[in-house]
């Protein structure tokens, strides 16, 4: 079972690149369970059809110990499998703590054991590892080939270089590796080469690029993934040739984080280029 994180910026498109991502997975006959670890609940919202999986952490509040499998875990598109994390409640406790939690109940309820057959796992998790608590998944162990969804944009630039520091810090003392860069466009002047020039230095690739389309919204509105929403679009296939690229995926490095001024000199090279 491959163990995939999904990070990046707030509002870069994490859940919704995850999803799409999936959706492309499961079509191709993978089995993958998502595991939304961000309090808003919302990474599998477009694989369930709406906002529908109550969280593991209001379970266990609610329920007790006495949890089950089914209570936390719902079939989505094409058999993927959803979870919400969930969080504490707003003001008290660390959300970082929670996920572990959800993700410990999920082992105990067996939903990792070999008899589930699992290909991937992914961890949609909120944050830019600036909060050791979001840092968690990586910390423990429970999450190993990391990708992080970037933009031109510079401070969703500068967030990518943070959470190569933490890959970083954990490769040290465990297995996590950097998988690659996820370009999701903003529609920035060279944005492809200047991520790609980025992934260098960071000594990784940019795994794709997925072009800024509004058929994400349409999918997003009737709240579905793209392929499931209209499977013959070009915006379809983007996350099929990423689903691809990120099972056909060898390279998995130890990052080289850069230092201000080099991330600086690359915005300047290439974003003020004409
Ligand atoms: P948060 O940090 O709050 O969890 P996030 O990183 O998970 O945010 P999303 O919620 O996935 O970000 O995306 C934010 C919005 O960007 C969504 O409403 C989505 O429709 C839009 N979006 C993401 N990717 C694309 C794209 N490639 N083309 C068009 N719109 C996109
Ligand atoms: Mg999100």
């Amino acid at each position: 079972m491959r163990k995939v994180a999904i990070y990046g910026k707030g509002g870069i498109g994490k859940s919704t690149t995850t999803q799409n991502t999936v959706a492309g997975l499961v079509e191709m006959g993978k089995k993958v369970m998502v595991v939304g670890c961000d309090p808003k609940a919302d990474s599998t919202r477009l694989l369930l059809g709406g906002l529908a999986q109550r969280s593991v952490l209001d379970t266990l509040r609610e329920e007790g110990e006495d949890v089950e499998l089914s209570d936390i875990r719902s079939p989505g598109f094409c058999n993927s499998l959803c979870v919400e994390s969930g969080g504490p409640e707003p003001g008290v406790g660390c959300a970082g703590r929670g996920i572990i939690t959800s993700i410990n109940m999920l082992e105990q309820l067996g939903a990792y054991d070999e008899s589930e057959q699992l290909d991937y796992v992914f961890y949609d998790v909120l944050g830019d590892v600036v909060c050791g608590g979001f840092a968690m998944p990586i910390r423990e162990g429970k999450a190993e080939e990391i990708y992080i969804v970037c933009s031109g944009e510079m401070m969703a630039m500068y967030a990518a270089n943070n959470i190569s520091k933490g890959i970083l810090k954990f490769a040290k003392t465990g297995n996590v590796r950097l998988g690659g860069l996820i370009c999701n466009s903003r529609k920035v002047d060279n944005e492809r080469e200047m991520i790609e020039k980025f992934a260098e230095k960071l000594g990784t690739h940019m795994i794709h690029f997925v072009p800024r389309h509004n058929d994400v919204q349409r999918a997003e509105i009737n709240r579905k993934t793209v392929i499931e929403w209209n499977k013959d679009c070009e915006q379809a296939n983007e996350y099929r040739a990423l689903a691809n690229a990120i099972a056909n995926n060898t390279k998995f490095v130890v990052p080289n984080p850069l230092s201000i001024q080099e991330l600086e000199d690359l915005l300047m090279a290439y974003g003020l280029m004409n």
